[in-house]
């Protein structure tokens, strides 16, 4: 047979229609310049060596099939967060999870609402279930627009999908507005909070998802092990969610997706969570002071609340991309929207800071450029 000439297997339509998912880069450097991958979110510590010792250890029977079932790892989380085992769903990542919501909730010809630009993966999982994203523009501050989302939902949304803080942009939704938006948004629509960056959330008006999940059956909380915790290698995240669409979550799920290394890990990790949270402040430390100094340096940037600072650059954003990575830091471009750059340790947020600062200086005061408020 002639497989040249044979047009192949037929695919799903819905597939013309997903974008790739674009990783962030592997940090690069010119010779003798320190490289920094800042384009990922990660976290820079290593991990914690009572983690990497329980890792060790269950490295030693991965011949064996995980625990289909999570059931450690549930039930620490219950005890963790005072919520029924029940109401527990995991997963390969959140982004693991969160698929697992879309092929819980979404069909052709479903509509999905999300804030745009928000978290790349949003589209893909959405058009990857033939359901039809509604993407609905952040304001200009970076912030999701709850009324504008609110009346864009239809009879046909089955899912709405909030993100608080926002990737890459770092605002929060307030507290009072995320209340008023499910108040309007039916309760046969799905609305996922995901709060993969919740433990650097410092703002006072940021919501409780998991107080205004307890009073509302169609809300689900989604988080991860992948930032604060620093295990993004290993792919673990859960969703919190009430039982019957916890199950569904579990029913959806892709049969042993947490491997055993994450399933052990993320329960010392809680184990270890003062040493976790000390790590946690740090970086924190480091966000305010990178942004206060960018600040002081003239730039006009959106309030972060998570391990990243955004800068809306707009077309000249693979410009800027291009002189941090000159200066040894990979940064993540959004095409002509903006470029984010993740708090990692301290001289690679040094070396974002000056690189910030020759840019204003090349650019000159009064410059029309994105980010810039002089
Ligand atoms: C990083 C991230 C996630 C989680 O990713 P996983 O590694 O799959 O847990 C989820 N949502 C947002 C907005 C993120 O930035």
């Amino acid at each position: 047979m002639d497989h040249a000439a044979s047009p192949g297997p037929v695919l799903r339509s819905a597939l013309d229609a997903v974008p790739a998912y674009t990783p962030g880069k592997p940090a690069s450097a010119p010779e003798g310049v320190t490289a920094y991958k800042v384009s990922s979110n990660e976290n820079p510590y290593p991990p914690l060596p009572s983690v990497l010792a329980v890792v060790r250890e269950a490295a030693g029977t991965i011949n064996r099939y995980p625990d289909m079932a999570v059931t450690d790892l549930t039930d620490r989380l219950a005890e963790h967060l005072g919520v029924p085992a029940a109401c527990l769903a995991t997963g390969p990542g959140s982004v693991g999870v969160l698929g697992q919501v879309v092929a819980a909730t979404c069909e052709a010809g479903d509509e999905v609402v999300f804030a745009w630009r928000s978290f790349e993966a949003y589209p893909i999982l959405v058009q990857l279930s033939g359901a039809s994203a509604v993407p609905v523009p952040l304001t200009p501050e970076g912030r999701h627009d709850l009324d504008a989302m609110a009346a864009a939902v239809t009879d046909r949304t089955r899912l709405v999908l909030v993100c608080t803080p926002n990737n890459p942009t770092g605002p929060t939704v307030g507290a009072q507005e995320l209340a008023d938006f499910l108040d309007r948004v039916p309760s046969s629509v799905t609305v996922v909070l995901d709060e993969a960056y919740l433990e650097f959330v410092m703002a006072d008006d940021a919501p409780d998802c998991l107080a205004l999940w307890r009073d509302r059956p169609n809300v689900v909380v989604l988080r991860t092990f992948s930032k604060a915790f620093g295990l993004a290698g290993l792919r673990v995240g859960y969703a919190v969610a009430h039982p019957t669409l916890a199950a569904a979550l579990r029913k959806t799920a892709i049969p042993f997706g947490v491997n055993s290394l994450a399933q052990v890990a993320a329960v010392a990790s809680l184990d270890a969570i003062d040493e976790l949270d000390i790590r946690v402040t740090e970086l924190v430390a480091e966000r305010e002071r990178v942004v206060g100094a960018l600040r002081e340096q003239g730039w006009d940037l959106p309030d972060t609340q998570a391990n990243f600072v955004w800068f809306p650059m707009g077309d000249r954003t693979p410009e800027f991309a291009a002189a941090c990575q000159e200066a040894g830091l990979t940064v993540r471009p959004y095409g002509v929207d903006g470029a984010r750059a993740t708090i990692a340790e301290p001289e690679a947020n040094d070396r974002l800071l000056e690189v910030c600062r020759l840019w204003l200086d090349s650019c000159g005061s009064g410059s029309s450029s994105g980010g810039l408020n002089k």
